[in-house]
């Protein structure tokens, strides 16, 4: 497809990766499962002379996953990973070394804090956590042994947007690696290489999946950095399995559209949220008086429907009345399913470059696929609820 480059991301989405009359004409690419691959002759064998050698480098069932997400993502390549986690933790180590110094977001996602502070540390590199709103002004933490910096823009609980043209500006000046987990916006709202970031992570278990039933991670990588991706992931062999890579394929071919919805519904309970009495502020950046709205405006091409909300202050009773009573919103982690979530919140405890002191109890919404109308009767009802037990 001589025009794909020129086409618009939805269909790409639709027709990345896929080759049909390589699969007796059948649309999709199906399940591949395999350990042993089997050479024909000796001097194959030899050669390693076949276009799939083993099962852990790869499947035509990983390979369309791969190569789809790298055509999405404006990458050189990209690898796989059984979950968001693996990934990020595949990132780091291609980036970094024994010696070594890392930047990262003090708006980290948390487990990503503790695989640098235990792993990390552990192996020698010694990790900074920065400001999320610091700019430019990131240069005052590059050390002579700096590598590499790690951005999460907007932090997924408390929602900063990070300036990630000036962060990555400084970065290529002081020859740093920049790693974005990019999870949130997922490269269609925000094409991750585009803006010069070298390592790009996809949690596929949020919006990829769509559906709450699958773990799986993506490293997408640009020109200078593939190589070495491609070779730390073939060091691990860090493979996901073959049905949570399909449920991703699938998942992919309506994720714009899905995307789309949970922009509109996301926003349309963010807003309706927001003039509630009981509500203190909220923390989305497509609203147009949260604090970064304006980088979100200049970088972003939309929002999903990930996003928090600062009560009033309440007592812990008033807060359990209002969550337990919930009939549409499950109380749970993860996020980016058909179902809309809730969960309570409090980063301050282990924040260390920044404080976290909201002025009540702080929830965090994703927003699924239900009638918006039955979803605020549902927060309508909470709130009676809440008052109620004050
Ligand atoms: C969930 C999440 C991850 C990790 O994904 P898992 O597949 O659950 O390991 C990474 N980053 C962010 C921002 C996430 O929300």
């Amino acid at each position: 497809m001589k025009r794909r480059k020129e086409m618009k991301p939805r269909t790409k989405l639709v027709h990345a990766g896929r080759h049909p009359f390589e699969q007796h004409g059948f649309i999709n690419t199906p399940i591949y499962r395999g350990s042993t691959v089997l050479f024909p002759t000796y001097a194959d064998l030899v050669a390693r002379n076949a276009r799939y050698v083993y099962g852990t480098t790869g499947t035509p069932t990983t390979e369309a996953l791969e190569s789809a997400w790298t055509e999405i993502a404006g990458a050189a390549g990209t690898v796989l990973a059984p979950s968001g986690l693996a990934a990020i933790g595949v990132a780091l180590l291609t980036a970094l070394k024994s010696g070594d110094h890392l930047l990262v977001t003090d708006s980290v996602y948390r487990p990503t804090r503790i695989f640098c502070d235990g792993v990390l540390k552990r192996f020698g590199v010694e990790t900074t956590y920065y400001d999320p709103l610091i700019g430019a002004g990131i240069e005052a933490l590059v050390k002579p042994n700096t590598r590499a910096v790690f951005l999460e823009t907007p932090g997924s609980q408390s929602f900063e947007m990070q300036d990630v043209p000036a962060i990555v500006g400084i970065a290529a000046a002081r020859g740093l690696a920049t790693i974005l987990d990019n999870t949130w916006a997922t490269p269609l709202f925000f094409p991750p290489h585009t803006f010069g970031i070298d390592l790009a992570v996809e949690a596929g278990t949020k919006y990829l999946s769509g559906h709450a039933d699958l773990l799986l991670g993506l490293v997408s990588a640009n020109e200078r950095w593939f190589k070495r991706l491609r070779a730390t992931f073939d060091a691990f062999a860090m493979c996901p399995g073959p049905e949570d890579v399909f449920l991703a394929l699938r998942g992919l071919r309506t994720l714009e559209l899905r995307l789309r919805e949970a922009q509109r519904q996301g926003l349309a309970l963010a807003t309706w949220l927001a003039a509630r009495p009981e509500v203190a502020r909220v923390l989305h950046p497509a609203l147009t008086d949260c604090p970064g709205h304006a980088i979100w405006k200049r970088d972003f091409r939309g929002a999903s429907g990930l996003f928090s909300a600062f009560l009033e202050p309440c007592s812990q009773q008033a807060l359990a009345a209002f969550l337990d009573g919930l009939e549409l919103f499950g109380m749970g982690y993860s996020w980016g399913g058909y179902e809309s979530l809730v969960v309570p919140f409090d980063c301050g405890p282990y924040r260390t470059a920044t404080v976290f002191d909201p002025p009540g109890p702080a929830l965090r919404f994703s927003v699924g696929l239900e009638d918006e109308e039955d979803l605020k009767a549902d927060l309508d009802a909470a709130f009676a609820r809440l008052r109620a037990a004050e």
